[in-house]
């Protein structure tokens, strides 16, 4: 589903990802973890094209997004981000921040897009907020609607950035098992998280950048029971 070969990313003359490979197969889970400023952020905005690779090549999907040839904003219609801070259409009401872009952009009918979004609000658990501004929901709520919002696209995958990062404890979980039950629906996802029992627990596999550089990549059990590297070990031990 994605494929990144010698992704190499500059800001001027800082280097925040160096020749970085790796591929995501479609239906998996990959957690993306590491200390703040290592690139993380950089690492998905770079995998839909809201940053510019300076180097290297992306493919989502068979098509290569590096290629000057290729329609980004279309490519990235299938491609579906959520953000640590939600990002909703404050002045819409949660039924609408749903249907706005499929309508819009996929021009579907407003019937069948507010059928999806009805459909897709049930399955976060927010039937009765459909009427509701972002204003008045929590931060769990938010998220649940970014996430929804997203889905609404009809994506072939899903990029997250610190989706629990802003939430207030209490609030993590009803978030994590709405991606959960995204995770065992097929959806492939790429998820940046602090969450280490999400990505113990859900994902297929971790990579762990630090400095801008994959330093490993493997199955949760054996990254978090045996890290193979000086540096993966000394930032597990610290956070947990
Ligand atoms: P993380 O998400 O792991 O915390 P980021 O990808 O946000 O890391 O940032 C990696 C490095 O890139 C940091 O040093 C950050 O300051 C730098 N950086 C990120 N975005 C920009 C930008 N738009 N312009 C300049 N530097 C940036
Ligand atoms: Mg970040």
């Amino acid at each position: 589903m994605i494929k990144v070969e010698h992704l190499t990313k500059k800001f001027g003359n800082n280097e925040v990802l160096s020749d970085i490979s790796t591929e995501i197969k479609k239906g998996e889970v990959v957690s993306i973890i590491g200390p703040s400023g290592s690139g993380k952020s950089t690492f998905l905005r770079c995998i839909n094209l809201l940053e510019k690779p300076t180097d290297g090549k992306i493919v989502v999907n068979n098509q290569e997004l590096t290629d000057p040839k290729t329609n980004i904003m279309k490519a990235r219609e299938q491609i579906g981000m959520v953000f640590q801070h939600f990002h909703l259409f404050p002045h819409l009401s949660v039924l609408d921040n749903l249907t706005y872009a499929p309508m819009k952009v996929r021009k579907e009918s407003k019937l069948a897009a507010q059928e999806k979004a009805m459909d897709l609000l049930a399955k976060v658990g927010l039937s009765d907020k459909a009427d509701a501004y972002p204003s008045s929901l929590s931060g769990g709520q938010k998220q649940r609607v970014a996430i929804a919002r997203a889905l609404a696209m009809e994506p072939e995958l899903m990029l997250f950035d610190e989706p629990t990062s802003a939430l207030d404890p209490e609030m993590v979980k009803e978030v994590l098992d709405v991606m959960k039950d995204l995770a065992h629906s097929g959806m492939t996802m790429a998820v940046v998280t602090h969450e280490m029992g999400f990505a113990r627990e859900v994902a297929d596999r971790v990579l762990f950048l630090d400095h801008g550089v994959l330093v490993e990549e493997g199955e949760p059990t054996s990254f978090f029971d045996a890290p193979k590297t000086e540096r993966a070990a000394s930032f597990l031990e610290k956070i947990l």
